[in-house]
């Protein structure tokens, strides 16, 4: 391969955290499939994302992930948006259909693929802790596969309320804001609980404000923190008999999806997961 020229480049803009899993992961996955694409890591400042963008256009890369600090600035470089990135007013993946720049979401259709393993999203009753970026993309996505009824737990009031005027704009949403104030106790008709904060990225004795003595063992427990997989949350709901939902499983599902638009071709996602795991030494 070496004295032969790369067919394509993706890219990934913003700030990698913890070097790049993502990088690391998709090239795995290139070699898997034997396509000779290349994955590159490009770290922008903020006031050079328009320049960056225009070079995105000029060496013809056919797709990129964006990360903080560019998921919402990035959309007035784009050329179309699809109708999650649109509601969610955030991109984190781009592909480019006939020369033109499409922005996608793919975090909370990762995360969607994660909870149809033990649930179909469709019918169930769902309480979201958190409102920033991971809550917004799997809420709106909830929304768009039939979840009718949905809570946001959040501290900050006036972005919690941001989030739910946002999903009960999609046809048939309930969604409604319980300001995060103490211990949260969940309704015992509640089938889904989802930890979209940050709380428990890298420390696996953080613990969510969560009442645990109301949790039972309906509940599927998901958590988007990823690193460390198994966080205190999880392993408190195990104890209850939750079935339980780790962030990996979102960050491969993500990474699958983006991989396939980019693509065309299917991903072995086990291949995908063994990578993250050896790259964040799990
Ligand atoms: P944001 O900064 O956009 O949002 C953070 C959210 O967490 C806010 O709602 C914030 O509340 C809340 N929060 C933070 N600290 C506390 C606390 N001590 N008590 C109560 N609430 C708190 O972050 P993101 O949404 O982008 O990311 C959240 C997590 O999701 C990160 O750990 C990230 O790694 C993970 N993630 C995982 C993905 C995956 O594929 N597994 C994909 C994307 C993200 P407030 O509004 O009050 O500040």
């Amino acid at each position: 391969m070496a004295d032969k020229p790369i067919q394509e480049l993706v890219s990934c803009m913003g700030q990698p955290v913890a070097g790049n899993p993502t990088q690391f992961m998709m090239e795995r996955a290139f070699a898997d499939c034997e396509l000779d694409w290349r994955y590159l890591t490009l770290e922008v400042p903020a006031e050079n994302l328009k320049d960056a963008m225009a070079g995105f256009r000029a060496m013809g890369l056919r797709g990129g992930n964006f990360t903080i600090p560019h998921k919402v600035e990035v959309i007035q470089y784009l050329d179309g948006l699809s109708e999650a990135a649109e509601r969610m007013g955030a991109v984190n993946c781009v592909n480019v259909v006939d020369g033109k720049l499409i922005g996608e979401n793919t975090d909370g259709k990762g995360f969607v693929q994660s909870l149809k393993t033990l649930v179909e999203p469709s019918g169930q009753k769902v309480v979201i802790i958190g409102a920033g970026g991971a809550a917004r993309a799997i809420s709106v996505e909830l929304g768009l596969n039939g979840v009718t009824d949905i809570t946001i737990v959040n501290r900050t009031e006036s972005r919690g309320q941001e989030l739910v005027n946002v999903l009960n704009n999609i046809d048939g949403v309930t969604a409604t804001l319980d300001v995060l104030d103490g211990d949260y106790e969940v309704d015992d008709d509640v089938t889904v609980v989802i930890n979209a904060t940050c709380i428990g990225l890298g420390d696996a004795e953080a613990r969510v404000p969560l009442d645990l003595e109301t949790l039972s063992r309906d509940m599927v427990v998901a958590d988007v923190v990823f690193n460390p997989p198994m966080t205190r949350l999880l392993r408190d709901a195990q104890q209850r008999e939750c079935r339980v939902l780790d962030g990996l499983g979102m960050l491969v599902n993500q990474a699958v999806i983006g991989f396939k638009i980019w693509t065309d071709v299917d991903p072995r996602p086990e291949v995908m997961r063994e990578a993250l795991e050896e790259y964040l030494e799990i």
